[in-house]
């Protein structure tokens, strides 16, 4: 007996650590479908569909069809990583400048169309944890077990930065604070599929709950 798992909220709310906790756990598979959203704007500026000043929609609209998402699980870090067309890019699509444009290019209805589709090909007849914005909404509205995580933006930037840091990535810490924010914003504003909590998801405040803690809490809520 298996359940669907869906995680959503805001950036650097901790979602992705405790979807592969939780998968791994249960022996489910992890989707982080950011990193789909990432990979598709890291070849969007690859190709220059998008940069400083400009965003070409609709010849990247038309464009869709070549781009090809694969995960492929690896063993010695014990989660998958993220392949576009055959290339694994799972360190291109953490840097600051995808997370500035993703928003951007995650606020296309086509591209959140052929994206949410993929991503509920993937959890058909199995144990899936899923985290993204939407995934409780719109992906899986049926999903068993829907969470909504939160934690004041501050602490979320102050995660982001060190991660960034600890990758060798030159930033400050006031602009990694200010992506955030705005992710955030045009995240829950845009037209189609905007992040908000599901009537049925349980929210999660997790600015100051220990990783143990809330791991705990939630498997109690697992076996309920
Ligand atoms: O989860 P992560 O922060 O890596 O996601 C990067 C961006 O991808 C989000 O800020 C959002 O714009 C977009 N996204 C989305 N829908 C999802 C997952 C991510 O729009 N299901």
């Amino acid at each position: 007996q298996h359940i669907t798992i869906a995680i959503d909220g805001f950036s650097s709310t901790g979602k992705s650590t405790l979807a592969k906790q939780l998968a791994k756990e249960l022996g489910y598979v992890y989707v982080d479908t950011g990193a789909m959203y990432r990979a598709v704007t890291l070849y969007a500026l690859q190709n220059n569909f998008i940069g400083d000043n400009y965003f070409k929609v609709e010849d990247f609209v038309l464009e869709l069809d070549n781009i090809n998402l694969s995960f492929k699980f690896n063993d010695s870090l014990g989660f998958s990583e993220m392949y576009l067309n055959g290339v694994n890019v799972e360190k291109e699509i953490r840097t600051l400048e995808v997370s500035s444009f993703v928003s951007k290019v995650s606020a296309i209805p086509e591209v959140r169309y052929q994206l949410v589709k993929q991503q509920q090909k993937m959890g058909e007849g199995k144990g899936i944890v899923m985290d993204g914005r939407d995934i409780g909404t719109v992906v899986f509205p049926q999903a068993e077990l829907k969470l909504f995580m939160t934690a004041s933006p501050e602490i979320r930037a102050k995660r982001r930065y060190s991660e960034l840091i600890k990758r060798g990535d030159k930033v400050r810490f006031e602009e990694v604070l200010k992506n955030v924010q705005e992710r955030d914003y045009i995240d829950s504003h845009r037209e189609d599929s905007p992040l908000f909590k599901a009537e049925d998801a349980i929210e999660i405040d997790n600015s100051n709950l220990t990783l143990e803690a809330q791991f705990e809490s939630i498997m109690n809520l697992v076996r309920m």
